[in-house]
């Protein structure tokens, strides 16, 4: 019998080839600056990969190699650019993408186990809740990304205040309706969550905003008031740190005493907006963060690690450990061996089988410092508030919303055109912006209009880029103004 595995027959042809993927990787973040931060795919390209029979036959790690370099590598969605300001995405950095492949490297199994991985993740956890000014004794868990963070911390929410064992008998044990709210800003997941838990998306209570996109404490307050009257059982308020939207907080305090007063669990969702309590300046805009009962914020956003990395925590460990505690036979604690500790992992989620994620994060807070992330983080404020100032000289643009942290929401709104010729004149700018390789900011509705939308949570942009993209957007709206008022 000829035995194999998977590991190289030629070892030093293998660490070459590995050699030429670390370098062709550096070689392309190093010069990300020199390209269009995207390019549509030619028909070439969609083909080779997406007609290719199932390989039964070897192909060699060579040549599957340089099909990734050809085909895949250009055709990324444009995030690691420095023009790169759509949505809410991190870029990634050279230390988190060696650290990832040092993670997967060492293939621990990070369910916990008596092993230094372990510690390095509870260490992890330590120093985040320190930041977020949690107990430094929360329990927290890394999961791939903040609507996994958010749905961890509702469903912690949901055990501690459903009034009765909803882990034994599940939803149909409800006496009465569970019931969620949030503003009617909140990111898409939390209808996700209740949709999944078997609450249903009626449990959610979106709550109208203020004039700055944070949630009306007065009408929360009636709406919880008419819930109760109404023989409904209210169980958590879910405050936002950051909207999706516009980037707007809501407060924090205030939720805080409501949930104290009402006897609700508080959590927040900081996807992004939570990293700003680092920098000294926006954290008074996060008061109230550090008494929430979970809070969940990405660490592939504003802390810009490579894609997945986002923290939960829970201030109550009992709590969040008996929502999802679970210790068959084949997984009990010895005290000794390998499975010393148990799987604390584990038992604070839904996965069990997990990789080295805290890594990156270790590796990357030790390298820069905390106060180099808050810099940075600063630094994309900074440019959100002098684009703001800078985009609103281009004639007939307007702000659709104020610059609260780091998002810069805008419409071209030529007085001639009616506000749905309008909307196709923005629609159409920011088509032209990314297929031109002017840079990628994105779209989105506000208060019913189109808008174009400027994230700043990039490391790699610098003033040039932004002002490169205002002159861009004065040339293209001109342009497009001119044609759609004759057609
Ligand atoms: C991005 C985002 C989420 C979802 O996080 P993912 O990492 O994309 O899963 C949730 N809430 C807010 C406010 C966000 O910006």
């Amino acid at each position: 019998m000829t035995e194999e595995s998977l590991d190289p027959a030629d070892w030093s042809a293998f660490r070459a080839l590995a050699h030429r993927m670390v370098d062709d990787s550096l070689d392309f973040l190093q010069t990300l600056g020199d390209r269009a931060p995207w390019q549509p795919m030619p028909a070439t390209v969609r083909d080779a990969i997406s007609s290719e029979a199932l390989p039964r036959a070897p192909q060699s790690a060579e040549r599957a190699y340089d099909d990734f370099v050809t085909n895949v590598l250009p055709f990324a969605n444009g995030n690691r650019h420095p023009r790169f300001w759509g949505w809410i995405q991190g870029n990634g950095t050279p230390l988190g993408m060696m650290a990832d492949m040092l993670a997967a490297g060492m293939n621990p199994h990070c369910a916990g186990l008596d092993q230094a991985p372990k510690l390095v993740e509870l260490q992890v956890i330590a120093w985040l809740a320190e930041l977020m000014g949690f107990p430094r004794d929360s329990s927290g868990v890394l999961v791939s990304g903040g609507t996994m963070a958010n749905v961890l911390g509702l469903a912690v929410a949901r055990h501690a205040r459903a009034g009765f064992n909803v882990r034994e008998l599940g939803m149909l044990g409800a006496e009465e309706r569970l019931t969620v709210y949030a503003s009617n800003e909140v990111h898409s997941w939390a209808q996700k969550a209740v949709e999944l838990f078997g609450m249903g998306n009626a449990s959610l209570r979106r709550v109208p905003v203020d004039g700055e996109f944070r949630v009306r404490i007065d009408a929360l307050r009636d709406m919880i008031a008419a819930d109760r009257l109404a023989g409904v059982r209210p169980i958590c308020v879910i405050g936002t740190a950051g909207t999706v939207n516009s980037g707007a907080t809501d407060d924090l305090d205030a939720l805080a005493d409501l949930c104290a007063a009402e006897n609700l669990w508080f959590h927040v969702d900081g996807a992004f907006g939570a990293l700003a309590r680092l920098v000294p300046a926006l954290a008074p805009a996060l008061k109230g963060i550090e008494r929430a009962d979970s809070l969940a914020f990405d660490l592939h956003k504003w802390m810009y690690l490579p894609y997945e990395i986002a923290c939960v925590l829970v201030r109550d460990r009992a709590m969040h450990e008996a929502t999802f505690s679970v210790t068959p036979s084949y997984l009990m604690d010895e005290g000794r061996g390998v499975i010393a500790g148990g799987l604390p992992f584990a038992d604070r989620g839904i996965e069990l089988t997990r990789g080295f994620k805290a890594l990156k994060v270790w590796l990357s807070l030790k390298a820069e410092g905390v106060d180099k992330f808050a810099r940075v983080i600063e630094q994309n404020v900074e440019q959100a508030r002098r684009f703001a100032a800078r985009i609103v000289k281009v004639p007939d643009v307007v702000l659709s919303a104020p610059v609260s942290l780091n998002i810069v929401c805008f419409r071209v709104a030529p007085p001639s055109m009616s506000p749905e010729q309008q909307d196709a004149l923005n629609k159409e700018l920011l088509l032209r912006i990314q297929e031109t390789g002017l840079g990628i900011p994105s779209g989105s509705r506000i208060a019913g209009r189109y808008v174009l939308r400027v994230a700043c949570s990039n490391h790699r942009s610098v003033w040039a880029d932004f002002e490169a993209l205002a002159e861009g957007i004065e040339k293209l709206g001109a342009e497009l103004e001119r044609t759609m008022s004759s057609s």
